[in-house]
């Protein structure tokens, strides 16, 4: 009998992969007509362990208080999807004790600096052809006290493996010369070495391929209704068309895992968490960024992904609601030209592509990996602004758990039993 995966994203597909290199036989189940069509579509692009920190960092309560409702917030809660967040929120507010913040930010750093030690392996297997560019990050602040907070921030991450260096405003452009023209606004930033990009979409459909070439056997336009079993075990995956009857049942399914588990009682505490994107042609512009930037100011990220910039940022808790706001597609299009003003003659909104995602939010802001207290029952979910980042490393440890081969990380504080 074939591991079952329900979900054909990052999550699902590199952990397809690491099963197959078990020697299992793997069944992927997508709703969708292809691989990598939701939340891992058009992401910021950027694998940055260097972002390890959770979203709610100390002090986030009153900062989601001063923001509710507020159109133009970078993190808008709209008041409608109040009701539907008040335990998953209890459990987000009581994670962001400094205690539980930092453990929490160990546990995705050590899991960031793992999956990119494993993208290695994937890409010895796909290539590059993903607008794949290893070329570090790039942090900018607009306050000396921002960059020595932030810098003091970063010293834990030294203790867990990844590198970083201070960056007065003139080494900032001398990494990345697109920026010239706002050096005299800058205080300083980070550099962040170690950090890779690429298109998420991209690769899926790479890997998709060379998943299909190792005999994985997908079944698209197929929509999971739920699982066989019991409080105690499950047996099989019930769609539209058919019942799937699986050795092991691994749900990938984004922001939709916990509609999957409620009926076996089992809770999940993932939250959707609608971003947006605007990917944009460079057409022509010769000065285009070659290296990902964070400019902690605009609360925006933009990447180069090959011919393309992709401008992504805005946290908007609205429940499962995919509507494109125009106005925060303006304020991206403003991001990009503040940030990078030579590139204003070039930027053609006819030709840009806007987009929303639903992250899986978990509440501590941890991803949810591994077995359950549900015999043959296993999740890769709730990697929330950081599933491009650690979509390999949870790929490998899920499939090593079912497996039955020891995890090099271990997978207990992943685990959704873990108490949050
Ligand atoms: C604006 C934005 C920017 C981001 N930028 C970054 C970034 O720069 N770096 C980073 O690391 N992360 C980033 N992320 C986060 C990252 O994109 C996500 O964490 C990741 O894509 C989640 O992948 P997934 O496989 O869990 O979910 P998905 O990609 O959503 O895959 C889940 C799949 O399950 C399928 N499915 C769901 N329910 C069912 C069902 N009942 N039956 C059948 N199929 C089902 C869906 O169709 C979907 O294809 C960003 C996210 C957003 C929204």
């Amino acid at each position: 009998m074939p591991v079952v995966i329900v979900g054909a994203g990052l999550l699902g597909l590199t952990s397809a992969f690491f099963l197959k290199r078990h020697g299992l036989d793997v069944v992927v189940i997508e709703r969708q007509a292809e691989v990598g069509l939701e939340t891992s579509f058009a992401n910021g692009g950027m694998l940055h362990a260097s972002q390890a920190n959770p979203w709610n960092e100390p002090g986030v309560f009153l900062t989601a208080l001063r923001m509710l409702g507020r159109e133009d917030a970078a993190l808008l809660v709209r008041l409608r999807s109040v009701p539907s967040l008040l335990r998953w929120g209890a459990a987000f507010v009581r994670e962001s004790n400094p205690a539980r913040y930092c453990r929490n930010f160990e546990k995705n750093a050590r899991l960031a600096r793992y999956s990119l030690a494993q993208m290695v392996t994937l890409r010895q297997a796909i290539g590059t052809d993903y607008d794949f560019m290893q070329r570090g990050t790039i942090k900018l602040y607009r306050t000396e006290a921002e960059v020595i907070a932030a810098a003091a921030l970063c010293t834990q991450l030294l203790e867990w493996g990844i590198n970083y260096q201070v960056l007065t405003p003139a080494a900032a452009v001398a990494i990345e010369p697109a920026l010239g023209p706002i050096e005299s606004r800058l205080a300083g930033g980070l550099f962040f070495p170690d950090d890779e990009a690429g298109d998420a979409y991209r690769f899926c459909r790479l890997l998709a391929a060379h998943l299909r070439a190792l005999g994985v056997v997908f079944h698209f336009n197929t929509n999971v209704l739920g699982l066989t079993g019991d409080h105690h075990h499950v047996r099989a995956v019930r769609t539209t068309l058919d019942e799937h009857t699986a050795e092991a049942i691994l749900l990938a399914a984004g922001s939709y895992t916990p509609l999957l588990t409620k009926s076996l009682g089992l809770r999940i505490a993932v939250a959707p968490v609608k971003g947006y994107s605007l990917t944009v042609p460079i057409k022509g512009w010769s000065g285009a960024p070659q290296v990902p930037v964070i400019d902690d100011h605009l609360h925006a990220a933009v990447c180069p992904l090959g011919d393309r910039l992709r401008i992504a940022g805005t946290a908007e808790f609205a429940g499962y609601d995919h509507a494109l706001t125009p106005g925060r597609i303006d304020t991206l299009f403003r991001l990009v030209t503040e940030l990078y003003p030579r590139f204003a003659p070039y930027l053609d909104r006819a030709e840009a592509a806007p987009w929303t995602g639903l992250r899986p939010m978990s509440s501590d802001g941890v991803g949810i990996m591994g077995r359950t207290r549900i015999a043959g029952l296993y999740l890769n979910t709730g990697h929330g602004p950081l599933g491009w980042t650690m979509a390999a490393g949870a790929g490998r440890l899920v499939a090593d758990e079912i497996a039955g081969v020891s995890p090099e990380l271990a997978l207990a504080p992943y685990h959704v039993t873990r108490g949050t």
